[in-house]
C-alpha cells in the first residue's frame, strides 16, 4: 500500500515477491526512514492457522512510526493486511508442530527526498516466508557474551522502536561475537555501562529465587510482544515478575536466564560472559521455570491450551 505524508494508505494488493523499484534517493535508503515487524502464524492440528497478538505488531509499528516522522496504517488495515497475505500463502504454512511462517511487515519512505527531511511518500509492505522450529534438534541453549563498548541504542535515539537502523548498529559487535563461538551479544545500557539491556533480536530475563526479573522499558530496549506475553503467563502462574533496573552482577547468581523474542520464543541461556568470565546455567536445557514458561505459551500459540486472554487470532 503506498501513502502520501497526508497519511491516507491506499487499499494495497496481492503480488508475487519479487524486486521493488525505488529511487536512488528514496527516504529509507538515505536517511534510514523505515520500520519493520516480524509474526508468526502457526498450522493448527485441525488445519486451521494462528496468528499471535498481530494487533499488538500493528500497534508498535504506529509508535515507531510517530518516532520516526512517518505515516503509519490503521491498527485495522495492518491485520487485514497479515490476514490476506497469511491466506494467500497458506500452502507454505508447514503442519502442525514442523514450524510456521514468518510474517515481515515493513514500512518506508519510498518518496524521494535530497535534503534531509521526511520523504514524501510510503510504501508498507508485508513478505512472508515459511521457517523451521529455532530448534532443530531438541532445545540449544544460546551462550551469550556481554558487550561494553558498543551500544545498540542511547536515551533520547530509537532504540525503543523496530527501526532498521538498530540493527545495523548491532551488526559489528554480533559478527565479533559469532566469529568467537558465542550466539549472540547482551548489551548494557550506555550510561552507566551497568545495567542489561536486550539481546540483538530478543529480550533477556533473569530468574533467582522463583522471583523473575527483566529490565524495564524505558525508550532504550524494544517492548517486545513475547517479552510482555511472558510476564502475563508468568503472573498467571503465580510468579512475582519485576520490570525494573537488573544489575549485570546479578547474572552472576542467577539460578536461570533466558530470552524472549518472535523467532527464538522462549530461549535458554546456557552461559553468560562477563569481563572474561564464563558464568554457566542449566545442564544444556531449560531451568524449571523457564521450561514452564516456553511450554504454556507455546501451547498457546499452537491452539492447544484454551486461549482465555484472547491472544489469538484464528483464520481458515
Ligand atoms: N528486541 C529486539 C531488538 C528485537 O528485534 C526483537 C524482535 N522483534 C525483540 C526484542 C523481541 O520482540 P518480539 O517478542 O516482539 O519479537
Amino acid at each position: 500500500a503506498k501513502c502520501l505524508r497526508d497519511g491516507v494508505f491506499s487499499k494495497g494488493e496481492l503480488q508475487r515477491f519479487g524486486n521493488i523499484e525505488l529511487s536512488p534517493s528514496a527516504g529509507v535508503l538515505n536517511y534510514g526512514q523505515g520500520l519493520f515487524e516480524g509474526l508468526k502464524a502457526y498450522r493448527k492440528q485441525d488445519g486451521n492457522i494462528l496468528l499471535f497478538r498481530p494487533e499488538e505488531n500493528a500497534m508498535r509499528m504506529r509508535m515507531g512510526a510517530e518516532r520516526m516522522c512517518m505515516p503509519s496504517p490503521s491498527v485495522e488495515h495492518f491485520v487485514e493486511a497479515v490476514k490476506a497475505i497469511v491466506l494467500a500463502n497458506k500452502r507454505w504454512i508447514p503442519p502442525a508442530g514442523k514450524g510456521s511462517l514468518y510474517i515481515r511487515p515493513l514500512l518506508m519512505g519510498s518518496g524521494a527526498v535530497l535534503g534531509l527531511a521526511p520523504a514524501p511518500e510510503y510504501t508498507f509492505l508485508i513478505y512472508v516466508s515459511p521457517v523451521g522450529n529455532y530448534f532443530k534438534e531438541g532445545i540449544a541453549p544460546i551462550n551469550l557474551i556481554v558487550e561494553r563498548e558498543l551500544h545498540r541504542a542511547t536515551p533520547g535515539g530509537t532504540g525503543g522502536v523496530k527501526t532498521i537502523g538498530n540493527y545495523a548498529a548491532v551488526l559489528k559487535a554480533q559478527s565479533a561475537a559469532k566469529a568467537k563461538g558465542y550466539s549472540d551479544v547482551l548489551y548494557l545500557d550506555c550510561v552507566h555501562k551497568r545495567y542489561l539491556e536486550e539481546v540483538s533480536s530478543c529480550n533477556i530475563f533473569v530468574v533467582k529465587d522463583n522471583v523473575i526479573s527483566t529490565p524495564a522499558i524505558k525508550g532504550t530496549i524494544l517492548p517486545g510482544i513475547t517479552r510482555k506475553s511472558i510476564i502475563d503467563v508468568a503472573r498467571s502462574q503465580g510468579f512475582q515478575v519485576e520490570e525494573r533496573l537488573v544489575d549485570v552482577e546479578e547474572l552472576l547468581n542467577a539460578d536461570e536466564v533466558f530470552c524472549t523474542g518472535t523467532a527464538v520464543v522462549v530461549s535458554p541461556v546456557g552461559s553468560i560472559t562477563y569481563l572474561g568470565k564464563r558464568v554457566s546455567y542449566g545442564e544444556g536445557g531449560f531451568g524449571a521455570v523457564s521450561e514452564q514458561l516456553y511450554s504454556v505459551l507455546t501451547q498457546l500459540q499452537m491452539g492447544l491450551i484454551e486461549d482465555k486472554l484472547n491472544w489469538t487470532l484464528e483464520l481458515n
